[in-house]
């Protein structure tokens, strides 16, 4: 048998620190590493695997697609892409959608909408985007430079121009810049989770709100990992009671397969018009029909029960030993250790329990559906590494 981890050590590029892990397979919400190992997965590949590893009804989905056509283009209509686009503007009252296949490549759509929209709408020049600090959009040339971290601004410059950075919870630092600047946008994420998942709190969002409508800029929220039900409603800015402009969304919405969406509002419907932007894989149908199945089962019930294990992992690790803190929204919660981070990683994976990192927290991005049993036990797991130190 191939040695996983020699030959991708050999063959691929060195951009991960990969975890001493090679998974070979997995269900719903346990995963298989090649000694037939068993883990239980708090990670789901970084939020993607919404409803647990190969979820059923999503691999029919997917299947029925690839057997009737599994790829098009976009010279032609396609059922599914049309249908995901419709289900995710009925569900969240916007207009119009453009598909990519990747968290960055929404943003990159949404970076190139705002700054149509400034150009259209109030002249030449007003493409200036504020984003806020510890922000984390993706890493395209572009997308770095709308991440709001310096640590992230080495190396591959020149980086796209256009980007100031507004202090996160400072509502004051994004009217100063706003004035400084010919801005057409804000972008953030309400919940920064690359960032170690910190939460805008809901005065400091309704003020950033009213700073955008004074100031004549768009509201563009990157829903990336926040988004299809990860914080308890079905996009985050749901929890804070306001409708963007432009929303972003991939990683939970593919359920397991790439895709990106950047979703427009009223504003911004028919800002990209024939030939100004445009994805070869974007809107594949497969994708579209598996993302189907993942969107039309984000119900009520479902995020009750999002909502309810999230209480249940705060009531197990807010006050337990080891623990300095819990942040979050539904189920991506971060957890600040009193130890380092990579330790705790460390002897929760020998104890059979996938978590993952987020600067100096542990980040939990659990299965919308984990089943309360096993979630118990890795939460068990993760409480009993948490207080050995
Ligand atoms: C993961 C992430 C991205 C980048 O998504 P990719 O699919 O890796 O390109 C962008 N924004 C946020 C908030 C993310 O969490």
């Amino acid at each position: 048998m191939m040695n996983i981890k020699e030959t991708d050590k050999k063959y691929i590029a060195g951009t991960y620190g990969r975890f001493d892990l090679a998974l070979v397979r997995g269900k719903g919400s346990l995963a298989y590493d090649e000694n037939g190992k068993e883990y239980i997965d708090l990670g789901t590949g970084i939020a993607v695997n919404a409803f647990g590893i190969g979820d059923e009804e999503w691999k029919k989905a997917v299947e029925e697609q690839l057997d009737a056509i599994p790829h098009a283009s976009n010279l032609y209509f396609t059922e599914p892409c049309a249908r995901l686009a419709q289900m995710l503007c009925e569900k969240t009252g916007m207009s119009k959608v453009f598909f990519g296949n990747s968290g960055a490549e929404a943003n990159e759509c949404a970076i190139k909408a705002a700054r149509k929209w400034g150009l259209d709408n109030k002249g030449e020049g007003y493409s200036t985007i504020i984003t806020l600090r510890n922000s984390f959009h993706g890493r395209t040339v572009t997308t770095l430079a709308a991440t709001g971290q310096d640590s992230f601004h080495t190396d591959f410059g020149p980086f796209t121009q256009g980007f100031v950075y507004a202090d996160a919870d400072d509502a004051a630092d994004i009217e100063k810049l706003a004035d400084e600047n010919k801005c057409c946008a804000v972008m953030m994420e309400l919940v920064q989770g690359e960032g170690g998942i910190h939460v805008l709190s809901k005065e400091y969002v309704s003020k950033v709100l009213e700073i955008a409508k004074e100031k004549n800029l768009l509201v563009v929220i990157d829903e990336v990992q926040t988004g299809n039900g990860r914080t308890g409603e079905l996009y985050a800015f749901m929890n804070y009671g306001f409708k963007p402009d432009i929303f972003t969304t991939a990683k939970g919405l593919g359920g397991g397969l790439p895709i990106g969406a950047c979703v427009f509002g009223e504003r911004t419907a028919d800002v990209l018009t024939a030939g100004s932007h445009g994805s070869t894989f974007g809107g594949n149908p497969a994708a579209c029909a598996g993302a189907c199945s993942i969107l039309s089962r984000i119900d009520g019930t479902l995020l009750d029960g999002v909502r309810k294990k999230s209480e249940y992992i705060k009531s197990q690790l807010e006050n337990a030993k080891g623990v300095e803190n819990i942040s979050g929204m539904g189920l991506m919660l971060g957890v600040k250790p009193v130890r380092p981070k990579a330790e705790i990683i460390d002897a929760c994976m020998k104890n059979g329990v996938l978590v993952l990192g987020a600067k100096d927290k542990i980040r939990l991005l659990p299965a919308l559906n984990i089943p309360d049993d096993l979630l118990e036990k890795g939460i068990a797991v993760l409480r009993d590494a948490l207080a050995d130190y």
